[in-house]
């Protein structure tokens, strides 16, 4: 069976009919394994919605994954909707000895809420503000963005005081620029801990009036943290530096690195930049292009590799969810074409020496990303969990636009990034010199 086979058998909703194929297919950015526990059909308290959040933390231990799960509940019935848990890190289904990085924006809540919009309407789901999300770790800005741009409740059940949104444990939301703390603190509620804390945050998530026992909101916490040294020992995403990779473009067109990344951004080798840091105006073309294509578009990315080639470019997808930007379709993509290439041993040494860690190269957007709209608290916290580590500090960045944000203005994102910084790894976004 082809790499491609097992992703498609794996991933619901692969087949997705709502791009139009001059977008590619954009990726459906979640996964329910055959492997994944079952849930029940509700819950009638905080502490058994919190136990089967735990029962997915153990599984995305077992997975050798980051140790966080969560679930989609009625709030005002208790009925379970679905359940996950992290998929960052994923077995190779030939090796299942082997892991390999599926895609860094794999984390419990993202999930969740592409979940939702894949199965919404197939489903008749009830709206985003009818149910909340219950999590065993506070959610990280990608997720945090993700779920108040959506418009669910979260339930959350462990702090996280390194990368949660309420990292600084206040449930006051200083983590986010004013304009949003509003909307979180209606957003995000911290559940009581029988014996332990109080509840802080919005009393809107279901069951904020009941306690989690002390024993499952350890166990979430201590599962999490085994789970980062386990990450740590077992991660073989293959990052090689520039000077060690083979050029792409070298590559026959039916090859089959070019295959994955074409099959999911079309315009994927189509043009190649004379300094992969100095974007020029054939790709502003192709972006605007790109953006003009897919309906209710605002934005498109393009990612370019060490070489100066396009390796993916998407505009926003906003007909797939409202989390579909361009920069997390781009992300996506390119990760899952790297996973794709790695599961399969007859293309697993092409992937790894020809496609390397996006920090490495440079996204480029057609606009900087806009310090008013929620989608950039994610897209902010996307960069971050793409770079795996430090973010180098580069002239020019590699994140670089060609335009002032669709609203707002460039000092609003910058003035984002900082307030951010205690909780993410700041970018740092450069206007393309002209
Ligand atoms: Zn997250």
């Amino acid at each position: 069976m082809s790499a491609l086979g097992v992703a498609s058998l794996l991933i619901p909703g692969c087949a997705s009919s709502s791009s139009s194929a001059a977008l590619g297919t954009p990726p459906v950015g979640f996964l329910t394994l055959p492997t994944d526990p079952p849930f029940p059909a509700s819950v009638a308290s905080a502490e058994q919605a919190a136990m089967v959040a735990l029962s997915m933390v153990d599984a995305a231990l077992a997975q050798s994954t980051f140790a966080v799960g969560g679930l989609i509940v009625e709030t005002n019935t208790g009925r379970v909707i679905q359940a996950m848990h992290n998929n960052v890190i994923r077995k190779l289904p030939d090796e299942p000895n082997q892991v390999f990085t599926w895609d860094p924006t794999a984390h419990g809540e993202r999930q969740l809420v592409s979940w939702y919009y894949a199965n919404a309407s197939k489903l008749s789901l009830p709206p985003p503000e009818e149910l909340t999300i219950v999590t065993s770790l506070d959610p990280c800005a990608q997720c945090a963005g993700s779920i108040m741009t959506a418009g669910f409740k979260a339930g959350v059940i462990a702090y996280d005081d390194v990368a949660g949104v309420n990292y600084n444990l206040q449930a006051n939301f200083l983590s986010l620029p004013e304009r949003f703390r509003p909307l979180a603190s209606e957003t995000f509620g911290y559940y009581a801990i029988d014996p332990g804390r109080r509840h802080s945050g919005a009393t809107q998530p279901i069951y904020s009036n009941m306690a989690v026992l002390a024993p499952t909101a350890k166990a979430c916490l201590t599962q999490f943290e085994k789970s980062r040294t386990v990450v740590e020992q077992v991660r073989t995403t293959t990052n090689l530096t520039p000077a060690e990779m083979t050029d792409p473009a070298t590559l026959s067109a039916d090859s089959p690195v070019k295959t994955a990344l074409t099959q999911r951004f079309p315009t994927a080798f189509t043009l190649r930049l004379s300094d992969y840091r100095r974007p020029d105006a054939a790709l502003k073309q192709l972006l605007l292009d790109q953006r003009d294509a897919s309906p209710g578009a605002k934005n498109a990315v393009a990612l370019i590799d060490p070489f100066g080639n396009v390796v993916a470019a998407a505009p926003d997808t906003f007909d797939v969810s409202p989390i579909n930007t361009g920069f997390m379709n781009v992300v996506e993509g390119y990760s899952q074409a790297r996973f794709e290439l790695a599961a399969n041993p007859s293309t697993k040494q092409a992937g790894a020496s020809s496609l390397t860690n996006p920090k490495y190269g440079t996204f480029v957007w057609l606009h900087a990303p806009s310090a008013r709209d929620t989608t950039t608290i994610k897209d902010l916290g996307i960069y971050d969990l793409t770079i795996e580590g430090a973010i180098p500090v580069l002239n020019p960045s590699n994140f670089q636009y060609y335009e002032a944000p669709v609203s707002g203005t460039e000092e609003e994102l910058l003035a984002m990034i900082q307030t951010m910084s205690t909780w993410t790894d700041p970018a740092d976004p450069q206007r393309v010199a002209s």
